[in-house]
């Protein structure tokens, strides 16, 4: 395989931005916004009409941007060079369109495309000749952050499940000092101090909350209290990761430990907002269920690492559990809740992404840049991310 690829246009670089038609996908992959600073860059920009409908963006906003809008998906993605898309391509019983062969051979993808969980597209993409790029693979390095968009969506996530969570507590969030009397704030636990974690601490402070955080990592301290939360660790416990890195999986015994130091936080707490996740790997259960019961009647969890199976024992994908009178929010991917901010985020990340592969005019996928060589996923028919390889090879 060729260490850099280059491909420069006669005609004009096409992008190609179809409508989402993944369940529960309300996100677009392009704003107006991205749109006029596609067209200024020399690309030619085709919407699919009604793409931009999840976050209330009208077609004509889209023309106005200087987009061409297509009602013929299948002829326009077929004859683009970029496709810009926020959800995994989906299989043909999802939508009309077969999405995963949609693309002509060569074409470039970029979108969060969650390799783990959609091998067989992987192989389609691959087979197909896609060059296809994770957004949740870009690095997290200082020359990355603008294309970040695990962060941009988990910060997202880590608002609304606050949002969330005062919606269904039958309390005040803040400290009120009424005529009838006072009335305390409430208490929020939030478990796992990442980007997700950090903005529900955040919010729940502007909301008036007292604020409890547990990470593994005790090098999040210093972000956890300045942002006004008390921060809780495993007592005697060195740390797992650093700043600005991941943390590793935990074994069955500093697990049942960390569920020690959480009961009495769990317990005391109105509002639990679970965010602990390592990745590529199953959420380690942090709250259990007889923690649950624990717990004071008409208390929430919202469990954000539902996806990979939860920080809650009792969670469950895309339900509402009541356990105990003890609401357990098991809401996959919050961040479509808020279709508009997270389309016009997610699309200046790849936006980013997409100006760091133009040079010239052309389309430039230089292996050897970091940032590139870490997120294509699938390039000149073979699999690059190595994890995904191995799952592959694993007969999944
Ligand atoms: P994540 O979603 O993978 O995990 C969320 C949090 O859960 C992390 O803080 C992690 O330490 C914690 N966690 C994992 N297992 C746990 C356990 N058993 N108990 C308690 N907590 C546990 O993390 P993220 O939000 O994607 O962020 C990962 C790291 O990357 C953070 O340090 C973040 O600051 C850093 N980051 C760096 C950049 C950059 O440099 N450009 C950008 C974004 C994030």
């Amino acid at each position: 395989m060729k260490s850099e690829s280059s491909r420069s246009f006669v005609e004009m670089l096409r992008v190609f931005i179809p409508k989402e038609r993944a369940p529960g996908e309300t996100r677009v992959a392009a704003t107006p916004e991205t749109v006029k600073a596609m067209v200024k860059e020399g690309v030619e920009v085709i919407v699919e009409s009604g793409a931009g409908s999840g976050p209330h963006i009208p077609d004509l906003s889209y023309e106005a941007a200087g987009a061409r809008l297509s009602r013929d998906p299948v002829t326009d993605w077929a004859a683009a060079d970029l496709v810009l898309k926020v959800a995994a391509p989906q299989r043909r019983e999802v939508g009309a369109i077969d999405e995963m062969r949609a693309f002509k051979p060569g074409a470039i993808l970029i979108g969060f495309l969650a390799p783990h969980r959609n091998l067989e597209m992987v192989r389609t993409l691959a087979g197909g000749e896609v060059s296809a790029f994770a957004m949740e693979l870009i690095p997290r390095i200082s020359r990355a952050q603008s294309m970040d968009a695990l962060s941009s969506q988990a910060s997202i996530a880590g608002y609304k499940a606050i949002i969330l969570a005062a919606g269904h507590l039958g309390k005040y969030f803040p400290l009120l000092i009424t005529a009838a009397g006072t009335v305390p704030p409430a208490k929020v636990l939030v478990i796992g101090a990442g980007v997700a974690g950090l903005q529900a601490i955040a919010t729940a402070k502007r909301l008036g909350a007292t604020i409890d955080a547990f990470d593994l990592r005790p090098a999040v301290k210093e972000e956890v209290e300045s942002l006004g939360a008390r921060f809780h660790v495993l007592p005697g416990f060195g740390g797992n990761g650093g700043s600005g890195q991941y943390a590793r999986e935990v074994g069955e015994a500093l697990l049942k430990k960390q569920q020690e130091v959480l009961r009495p936080l769990v317990s005391e707490c109105d509002a639990a907002i679970c965010t602990a996740q390592v990745p590529g790997r199953p959420s380690p259960t942090l709250i259990t269920n007889d923690m649950v019961d624990g717990m004071r009647p008409g208390s929430v969890i919202v469990d954000l690492a539902v996806e990979q199976g939860g920080n809650c024992e009792g969670s469950e994908l895309g339900r509402d559990v009541i356990r105990h009178g003890v609401v357990i929010i098991g809401h996959p991917n919050l961040a479509a809740t808020m279709p508009y901010d997270a389309s016009v985020l997610f699309s200046r990340n790849v936006f980013q992404l997409m100006r760091h592969l133009i040079k010239d005019q052309a389309l430039h996928l230089d292996l050897n840049d970091e940032i590139t060589r870490a997120a294509l996923l699938t390039h000149q028919g073979k699999v690059l991310h190595q994890p995904t390889i191995a799952l592959l090879e694993g007969g999944f």
